[in-house]
């Protein structure tokens, strides 16, 4: 298997969904505990973590507006259900023994600190494990802007997504049989071959600031700790 450089310091971008395990809604403690299993042990090696954390398991903004409410006021929602997940992360990962900082885009005092980009920095570099909620902390983003944004701010070597799959297929690998998966792929061929890696916004952020992108399967037990030993694990989207 090819190697790849390995990263110094990461932005792992977790989605609601992924916390959400097997159930229907909300949190399963036990893919929490799993998912913060893992981080410890990349955090362990030597790697610094930041991980912004999606709130599609309890609320997304557009469900609001597609029932005719206020978008603004669903992505407020939207944006205080990536804080309870925050949270739960942020626990899990104090209980394996590190120590964790869940750091909102939107103030909220006596919950957890507010994001401030040189206290998330300062964490970093005192070897704590960075939880960010809020995403971008406007309307009308998601947490996969959220994520580009903090991994640029915080200098990260590349920007992790946790997906259900194992990485960009050709194809949709549940409808067409011979979708195959890229092992790298350019962020110009993302564009010419209209591969869904995350949103418009998210995507040219990343792409205008040359950060890599690696997509891989979250629930791939030890893919975390390949990807940081520089294995070629899911897909390198880059310049
Ligand atoms: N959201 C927002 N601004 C942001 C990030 C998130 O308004 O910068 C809201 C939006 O309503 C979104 C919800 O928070 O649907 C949950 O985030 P997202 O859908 O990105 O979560 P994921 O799909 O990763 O679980």
């Amino acid at each position: 298997m090819s190697e790849r450089p390995r990263p110094k310091r990461i932005l792992l971008k977790l989605s609601g969904e992924a916390l959400m395990g097997n159930q229907p809604f909300g949190i399963d403690d036990n893919v929490v505990r799993a998912f913060a299993t893992e981080i410890v042990a990349v955090h362990n090696a030597g790697t610094e973590l930041a991980i912004v954390i999606g709130g599609g398991n309890i609320f997304r903004g557009v469900a609001i507006a597609a029932r005719g409410g206020d978008r603004v006021t669903g992505d407020h929602m939207g944006m205080l259900a990536t804080v309870m997940n925050a949270l739960a992360v942020e626990a899990a990962i104090e209980r394996l023994g590190v120590s964790a900082r869940a750091m909102s885009a939107i103030e909220m005092p006596s919950v957890c600190e507010t994001y401030v980009h040189r206290r998330a920095a300062w964490h970093m570099d005192e070897r704590r494990v960075v939880v960010l909620a809020g995403g971008t902390g406007n309307p009308f983003f998601t947490t996969d802007s959220g994520a580009a944004l903090r991994a640029l701010e915080l200098e990260c070597d590349a920007l992790l997504k946790g997906t259900q799959v194992d990485g960009v297929y050709s194809a949709d690998p549940r409808l067409d049989p011979t979708a195959t998966l890229y092992e790298t792929v350019s962020y110009q061929e993302v564009i010419a071959k209209d591969l869904q890696i995350m949103d418009t916004a998210a995507f040219s952020l990343a792409r205008d600031n040359s950060l890599p992108i690696i997509v891989f399967n979250i629930h791939q037990p030890g893919a975390l700790a390949r990807i940081v030993a520089g294995e070629a694990v899911g897909t390198l989207i880059s310049g």
